[in-house]
């Protein structure tokens, strides 16, 4: 285990996970879940989750866990990283990809996948 797993954490005031990345379930407020770069309805002004530990709050908030490569130094880091993965891994559609270009390739999963360990989120 590296230091980085032992004592990472989420940075109080961050909020990029619960901005940058597109959620598809449904969250209290946006039944059909929300766009990417649009902060989540449930983010408070403190920017901590106001659902966490609620059954509402959707399993992938659960799943993304803080690492030194998403987190960075600072929100705009993780803003722009979050950001990046999120066209990296959004499905291709008919605007956003050439004639002739190779489709991207989407996930199966969503790409944000660790909010169990933001504190008190
Ligand atoms: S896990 Fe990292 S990127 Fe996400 S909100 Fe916390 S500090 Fe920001
Ligand atoms: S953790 Fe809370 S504020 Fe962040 S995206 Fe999920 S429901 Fe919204």
């Amino acid at each position: 285990m590296t230091l980085d797993a032992l004592t990472l954490s989420c940075r109080p005031g961050c909020g990029a996970c619960c901005t940058a990345p597109s959620i598809s379930s449904a969250i209290p407020g946006m039944p059909d879940g929300k766009p990417a770069g649009v902060p989540c309805i449930q983010l408070m002004p403190d920017l901590r989750c106001a659902i966490f530990g609620d059954p509402r709050r959707p399993a992938v908030c659960g799943g993304l866990q803080p690492s030194a490569e998403m987190c960075g130094p600072d929100r705009s880091h993780a803003i722009r990283w979050l950001t990046e993965l999120e066209a990296a891994t959004a499905p291709a559609t008919a605007s956003a990809t050439a004639p002739g270009s190779a489709p991207a390739t989407a996930l199966a999963t969503p790409p944000v996948t660790a909010r169990a360990a933001l504190p008190a989120r």
